[in-house]
């Protein structure tokens, strides 16, 4: 068997394997993209980017500096494929009690939120919203799995992509870094929630945390904003919509549950009592590959540099990943160095 000279193995072919693996074709490097098509949190994801969550109403970190380029990138693949990947949509969230609601009028005069955050406090009839609505601005959804396919089809037609379960025991370091007949410069391993049981790079704290979702459709057509009241609703088209998602920490499983099924349509009917839906729904669970400080993990490990992690991205892949990939980039073609927040390092005291 003639072995095989290439730049990079990447290992998962979710949204970060893909963009980084597009990424590096247009650098020019030889890549290969390996993935089992078995759990992909990507391939369900919601998609959404909203700059500010949570019930201090805070903005994720840097997103003044990753959303622009997440919204370029996914136009520069629009274009390219021919294809909208991006789908930009008003947020209306729900003010869910008077605490909630003195935390958004905090920020609302805060000049760093402006961009993010419309100056009224709404009102809906349609909507349960006590204490009213208030539109966030630079929000919407990645169509992930439009988006994973054609970056497949693409690795596919530049013979890049291969379909098997790498074991880990099958890679060799020494004398020359290789998998099968592959012989890569690094291997970049993109596994999702997969990397707890990477032996190179498990003492990292992942903490995964498992979500379901449902798409359905509902017997009248339905807002046409994105809702969030604690879950979300993503509006499809004039009936279909998805709703989610939950958080488990525990059941670290893909099955589905009834009790996430209730725990979305409870949580859905209550914000739109008049909502009624169809009973045919899908539901869908996947594990988020989330950090114990919410932030990625990339770098090269620190006794085999030629492996490298680029991984972390929890709840926030669609907008993290483009930036984090062009990081990962620049440092493996001109050693620049790896964002600190992001960088494994953070955490050698515990690796081995
Ligand atoms: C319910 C849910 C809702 C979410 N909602 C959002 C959202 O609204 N917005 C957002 O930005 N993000 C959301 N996310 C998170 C988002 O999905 C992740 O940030 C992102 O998908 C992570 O991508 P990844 O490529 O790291 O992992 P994955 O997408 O899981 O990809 C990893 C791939 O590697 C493959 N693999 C693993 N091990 C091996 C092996 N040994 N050999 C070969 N292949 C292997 C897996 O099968 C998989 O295909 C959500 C996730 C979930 C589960």
């Amino acid at each position: 068997m003639d072995s095989m000279e290439i730049d990079y193995l990447i290992i998962g072919q979710g949204l970060a394997g893909s963009l980084l693996a597009w990424e590096l074709i247009q650098r020019q490097k030889k890549i290969i993209i390996v993935d089992n098509a078995k759990e992909n949190a990507s391939l369900m994801a919601a998609g959404l980017i909203n700059p500010v969550t949570g019930m201090r109403w805070v903005k994720s970190e840097n997103v003044d500096l990753l959303l622009p380029v997440a919204l370029a990138y996914y136009q520069k693949l629009a274009r390219h494929f021919q294809q909208q990947f991006y789908v930009e949509k008003t947020l209306r969230r729900v003010i869910s009690t008077e605490k909630d609601l003195a935390a958004a009028k905090k920020r609302q005069q805060q000049i760093a939120y402006q961009p993010y955050l419309s100056q009224n406090i709404g009102v809906d009839s349609t909507l349960y919203a006590p204490w009213g609505l208030i539109n966030q601005k630079q929000t919407g959804y990645l169509l992930c799995k439009p988006l994973l396919t054609a970056l497949k089809n693409y690795f596919i037609a530049h013979q890049a992509y291969i379909k098997a379960e790498i074991n880990y025991q099958d890679i060799h370091l020494s004398q020359q870094l290789h998998w099968k007949k592959w012989r890569p410069k690094h291997i970049i391993f993109c596994e999702g929630h997969h990397a707890t049981h990477n032996p190179w790079f498990s003492w990292l704290p992942f903490q995964p945390v498992k979500g379901e979702i449902i798409t359905a459709t509902a017997t009248q057509a339905i807002p046409q904003t994105i809702l969030n009241y604690g879950h979300w609703f993503i509006p499809l088209s004039t009936y279909q919509f998805r709703t989610g998602a939950t958080f488990d920490r525990i059941q670290l499983d893909t099955q589905i549950s009834t009790a996430a099924k209730e725990t979305l349509l409870t949580s859905l009917k209550k914000v739109m009592p008049t909502l009624s839906i169809n009973p045919e729904i899908r539901q869908e669970a996947g594990i988020r590959p989330t950090t114990l400080d919410k932030q990625p993990f990339i770098g090269h490990h620190p006794k085999h540099p030629e492996l490298i992690i680029f991984n972390g991205f929890g709840a926030k892949g669609s907008l993290q990943i483009p930036w984090y990939c062009q990081c990962l980039a620049n440092n493996l073609m001109y050693n620049q160095a790896i964002p600190e927040n992001s960088h494994i390092m953070r955490y050698a005291s515990l690796s081995l």
